[in-house]
């Protein structure tokens, strides 16, 4: 019930906290105030008549542009086995690899992030697999650079799935040792870099990671190869999907909740953010997507750097869960979650959807 000596719009100012009124690029316009009326002169649905309106006032929009497809590389030849926990989505030998990410530059995607399933044998408690010249990843991304070099190729730069417990570094009683484990990232970008990959992307959670990883480049002549870091990646349960079948390095004990972050804190992830920032990232991130909407928002308004979110496994299983039951529109809910992304402030979107979005939007 509104009193009536006080307009709806000043109740809604007087509701909202000042931070919440100032959007991104300036303050929030004074709507049906100026002319000191509201309803029956505002009428906000006049440009929600039609989709020619609505289409003309549109604030966000996906883009092929902003997309990214997470790709899993294994050994072998003639390899393309769909993974049952993100389905649509595939282990590919390199032949096969190369024959999808032509697709991906067809469809206009501008790149793709890197993951590598070695095999188990190659495993080690030092992660040296992880640097081989000869590892998957670098055969990988020579062959991507000579077959489709127009897609940019992103790598991800963590050690779990090199280790044989499927923690992210290395151990010591059982607890993950920092700046030794640092060492053996910086060594693990160093070589995807030499292979060709464009730009790099330490996932570890880490102190000093993103320095480690720029002190190395640099020192090795790389002072152009970005670094896109995982700044604000959380301990979180919706990674399942891909450490059980995707990179098949589910842990073999414990927890990751030592390094990645605790998903009740919010300007922790802004500490993050910021340190990846002085160490010298050029692209921060923020991940998962869908449940950090608020940190995406806080990201992009708090550092204007070029932000990057991850629509993980557990945010694609979920929707293409419902879809099979029919509970729920794949398509539209896809687009839906995507552009909420955008909406929040995310230039950058890596998802499992990548190629059906390019789809809708061709
Ligand atoms: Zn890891």
């Amino acid at each position: 019930m509104i009193p009536n000596n006080k307009s709806a719009v000043t109740l809604l100012e007087e509701k909202m906290p000042q931070q919440q009124t100032q959007p991104i690029g300036g303050a929030m316009p004074t709507y049906g105030k100026e002319a000191g009326t509201g309803f029956p002169t505002r009428r906000l649905r006049r440009l929600r008549q039609n989709e020619k309106f609505r289409r003309l006032v549109r604030e966000h929009s996906l883009a092929i542009d902003d997309l990214i497809l997470p790709l899993f590389v294994v050994p072998g030849h003639g390899i393309k086995h769909e993974i049952n926990a993100i389905p649509g989505n595939y282990h590919l030998s390199i032949d096969k690899l190369i024959e999808e990410v032509k697709e991906i530059r067809d469809l206009g995607i501008p790149g793709i992030l890197l993951f590598g399933v070695p095999d188990p044998k190659d495993k080690d408690l030092y992660a040296t697999g992880a640097y081989a010249p000869s590892g998957i990843v670098q055969q990988a991304v020579r062959a991507l650079k000579q077959n489709v070099p127009e897609v940019l190729v992103v790598t991800d730069v963590c050690l779990c799935e090199y280790t044989p417990h499927s923690h992210c570094g290395i151990l010591e009683n059982g607890y993950l040792v920092n700046d030794a484990s640092n060492e053996v990232l910086a060594k693990m970008a160093l070589s995807h870099v030499q292979a060709g990959s464009d730009i790099v992307a330490p996932a570890a959670m880490l102190d000093g990671q993103v320095r480690a990883l720029r002190e190395a480049l640099d020192s090795n002549g790389f002072v152009n190869t970005p670094i896109m870091a995982y700044s604000a990646k959380y301990a979180s349960k919706l990674y399942d999907p891909f450490f059980k079948e995707g990179t098949q390095s589910t842990l073999s004990y414990g927890d990751k909740k030592t390094h990645q972050m605790d998903y009740s804190n919010s300007n922790e992830a802004m500490r993050e953010i910021a340190l990846d920032i002085e160490e010298g990232a050029d692209i921060v991130m923020v991940k998962p997507a869908l449940y950090y909407l608020d940190i995406v928002y806080r990201a992009k308004t708090e550092f204007q750097m070029p932000l990057a979110t991850y629509n993980v496994s557990g945010e694609y299983a979920m929707i293409d869960a419902a879809a099979r039951i029919g509970r729920l529109d794949k398509k539209l809910i896809m687009m839906e979650a995507l552009t909420s992304m955008k909406r929040a402030g995310a230039d950058i979107i890596i998802t499992y959807f990548a190629k059906e979005v390019a789809k809708e939007l061709q």
